[in-house]
């Protein structure tokens, strides 16, 4: 059974349609790129994994034992996030909130959670550091190492490398790949085609349907692909 599988899948907002008639399934283990233009619905995609939209119409389902809530999410960056005046500790730890449910307080085996996934990404020496004071590249790993607080299944990424430099980003990519190795299912939103190509391994092309899925080695040769690669879309 697949780890999720998205039939027919519709959101809409009031009188727009975001995602329309949507089918694919996502098997444990796989590394998918979701990428499109602008617009084309890719953010409300992830949100429709989350439980955060409800579907207009179709269905998604969960298989081996995921559940909404232990999914790892990495959203897109705001500025207010950036900002946020807490120590890395407390933000990674934070990932555990879906596991402490309404008790007030985090058990030892969540703060074991946060303590490893710190040294996970390598961020366990800024531990004590205000989450506003690191890099974006810092802020970013500190970001997954609180996704993975969630879950050891399935982390959600949207446009993660957004705003860093070529070196930082090519090292989260690295990190990610890593993680991806280490048994987790990956799911990104990303704006950067080419590097989508290089580092997942399968391609999920959006333009409120789905224009492509399949593996990312067949996308540069498929109709979409060759267009989209071929129009200077790279950014
Ligand atoms: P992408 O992530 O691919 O850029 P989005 O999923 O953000 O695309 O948006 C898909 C469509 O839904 C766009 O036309 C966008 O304007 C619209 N949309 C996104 N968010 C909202 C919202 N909160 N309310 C109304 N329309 C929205």
């Amino acid at each position: 059974m697949a780890l999720i599988a998205c039939k027919g899948l519709s959101l809409r907002y009031e009188n727009r349609l975001a995602v329309e008639d949507v089918s694919f399934e996502i098997e444990a283990g796989d590394y998918v790129c979701i990428v499109g233009e602008n617009g084309a619905g890719k953010s409300t995609l992830l949100k429709g994994l989350l439980g955060l939209k409800t579907p207009d119409a179709g269905s998604i389902s969960y298989g081996e034992g995921l559940k909404q809530r232990m999914i790892g999410y990495l959203p897109q960056q705001t500025v207010v996030q950036k900002d946020f005046p807490a120590s890395v500790y407390e933000v990674v730890l934070s990932g555990c909130l879906n596991r402490r449910g309404m008790r007030p307080f985090y058990s030892s085996a969540e703060r074991q959670i946060a303590e490893r996934n710190m040294e996970r990404l390598s961020v366990g020496a800024l531990r004590k550091k205000s989450y506003r004071d690191l890099s974006g590249g810092q802020q970013q790993r500190v970001l997954l190492a609180r996704a993975l607080c969630a879950t050891e299944k399935l982390l959600l990424l949207d446009e993660p490398v957004t705003g860093l430099d070529p070196v930082v980003t090519s090292e989260l990519y690295a990190m990610i790949r890593q993680l991806n190795l280490e048994g987790v299912t990956v799911v990104m939103v990303s704006h950067d085609i080419t590097c989508a190509v290089h580092n997942a391994g399968k391609i999920l092309h959006m333009g409120t349907g789905v224009l492509f899925y399949g593996p990312a080695q067949d996308y540069p040769d498929s109709a979409v692909g060759r267009r989209f690669l071929g129009g200077g879309h790279h950014a």
